[in-house]
């Protein structure tokens, strides 16, 4: 019973955090554009998912809690340090998911600022004096009161709640689809991709670990693959969550 009235309010929270649009721009971009971001994140998203984008020419989005580096948990081994610096040497975006992978409506104020500051303190001890620009919600976990805040401190924040940004952004809450080979297939994602394919789009997608033998939460190599080549092959743009904020605003 817990649980499900921990659902229902989550499901609640989403609900009044995406009716309140508080941050939209008008999107101008004429091509269509398409990010894929990577959660937590695993070593295979650093290795195996970073060399599927490569081989393309692209570079990907790597929400980063400072609480998973070299973790294994639920056998999954997540990424070290050295793979935090390929990624950023590679052009590679490195985001913030917070240091702990908090549950962020739960937590106030202070709480939340030292999430931001200790996850950034983190990055700045791999990488130097880099600062994370964009910012995904853990467990997709939104409401008001923490997208106000965050968009407040990122210049955009990615969510979990299923979409595509068309021709208005709210950069507070960027719609993302999942890439879960539990969930979905190639066909299914080239019909999204199909359907995106259109002036003023942003197709963002997620996925955590990109394995042979995929999680609950990630996807095979040869799903991922999928979505990369039917982007490519649509004529998408493909750029990282914080590289597309210039295009969907700014002609050129
Ligand atoms: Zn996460």
């Amino acid at each position: 019973m817990a649980a499900l009235q921990t659902r229902l309010r989550n499901l609640a929270r989403r609900v009044s955090a995406s009716a309140v649009s508080t941050r939209t721009v008008r999107m101008v971009n004429q091509r269509p554009i398409a990010s894929f971001s990577f959660d937590d994140f695993p070593k295979s998203a650093a290795t195996s998912g970073a060399a599927i984008l490569e081989r393309r020419g692209f570079r990907g989005s790597y929400y980063l809690s400072a609480r998973f580096q070299g973790l294994t948990e639920d056998g999954i081994d997540y990424y070290d340090s050295d793979d935090v610096v390929r990624l950023a040497d590679y052009g590679h975006e490195i985001g913030c998911h917070t240091a702990s992978h908090v549950h962020a409506p739960d937590l106030g104020r202070a709480r939340l600022e030292s999430e931001l500051e200790s996850n950034a303190a983190f990055l700045r001890e791999a990488l130097g004096d880099v600062r994370m620009t964009t910012f995904a919600f853990p467990f997709g976990d939104i409401d008001l009161r923490t997208k106000l805040f965050m968009q407040d401190r990122f210049a955009a924040c990615r969510t979990t709640s299923a979409g595509i940004n068309r021709d208005i952004a709210d950069l507070g809450a960027l719609r993302a689809l999942s890439i879960y080979s539990g969930t979905t297939d190639a066909e299914r994602l080239r019909a999204v991709v199909r359907e995106s394919a259109t002036p003023r789009s942003w197709l963002i997608f997620y996925t955590h670990d990109v394995s042979a033998t995929p999680s609950p939460f990630g996807c095979t190599p040869e799903l991922l693959q999928a979505a990369v080549d039917a982007v490519a092959e649509a004529g998408f743009d493909v750029f990282p969550v914080r590289n597309a904020l210039g295009p969907i605003r700014f002609r050129t």
